[in-house]
């Protein structure tokens, strides 16, 4: 759907997109839209996922992000397999090298680290930021000062794309959640205030983030503030986003 906010031309995404295409429901492409099939994955590796089947399971998929604590080999036998192009963020178990049985890896070949970045990809508006906050030594940890860093950093990107594209943001991708958000009361496990910043004021239509493990199958994994559908990946979510043509 189309609205007008402040007489400026924004897409309105409304949870009907966010059509798991588990039901199988993969909506025809309205006039003047395509339909964008997105696989986020995060924290946990998905045995089927890491199978041959992954390609007859995910035939379709237009766009992969990553959220964070996933080897870096898991991520590219996945982008190797599906073809399409992956987007990623780093969590706190990243490592800065990854060792395999003769190789090393410092990310996944192939795939384009989205942090502190803003892209356009496929028609999407997409930007992305890494890590927790900070509990122990070690890398892809901040204080909430340097999320604040890190977004405010993004924000000329994201004024341009208002201007180009008549809209902010469609999709960020980050480890941690925002605050008050999917979040724990654990320092490791605490929202970042400047995500929630970010939701108030750039209105990304999706907000997906890994980092919080899903223990019980009544957890809340998404949700819904203001325009933007909040999504905490935790395995993997399929994802429908209507873009401009
Ligand atoms: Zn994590």
């Amino acid at each position: 759907m189309v609205d007008w906010l402040d007489g400026v031309y924004h897409l309105h995404y409304t949870r009907f997109n966010l059509l798991v295409f588990f039901f199988g429901i993969s909506g025809a492409d309205r006039v003047g839209f395509l339909t964008m099939k997105i696989l986020a994955l995060s924290d946990n590796v998905i045995s089927f996922i890491y199978s041959p089947q992954v390609k007859r399971r995910f035939q379709g998929v237009d766009l992969l992000l990553g959220c964070g604590d996933l080897s870096y080999n898991y991520l590219e036998y996945v982008y190797d397999a599906l073809d399409v192009p992956l987007y990623f963020v780093r969590g706190n178990h990243d490592q800065v090298v990854e060792y395999g049985s003769g190789t090393q890896r410092t990310y996944p070949h192939g795939g384009i680290d989205l942090h502190g970045k803003a892209c356009f990809i496929k028609g999407i508006l997409l930007a992305g930021v890494e890590g927790s906050l900070r509990y122990r030594p070690g890398m892809f940890q901040y204080s909430q000062s340097e999320m604040w860093l890190h977004v405010f950093r993004l924000a000329p990107a994201l004024l341009k794309n208002r201007l180009v594209h008549g809209r902010y943001l469609d999709v960020f991708i980050s480890h941690a959640p925002p605050a008050g958000i999917h979040c724990e009361t654990d320092l490791p496990h605490r929202g970042i205030e400047a995500f929630r910043w970010l939701i108030d004021f750039f209105k990304p239509a999706y907000f997906i983030h890994g980092h919080i493990h899903i223990q019980r199958p009544d957890s809340i994994t998404e949700s819904q503030v203001g325009r933007t559908c909040i999504i905490n990946t935790f395995g993997f979510r399929e994802i429908e986003i209507e873009t401009p043509a």
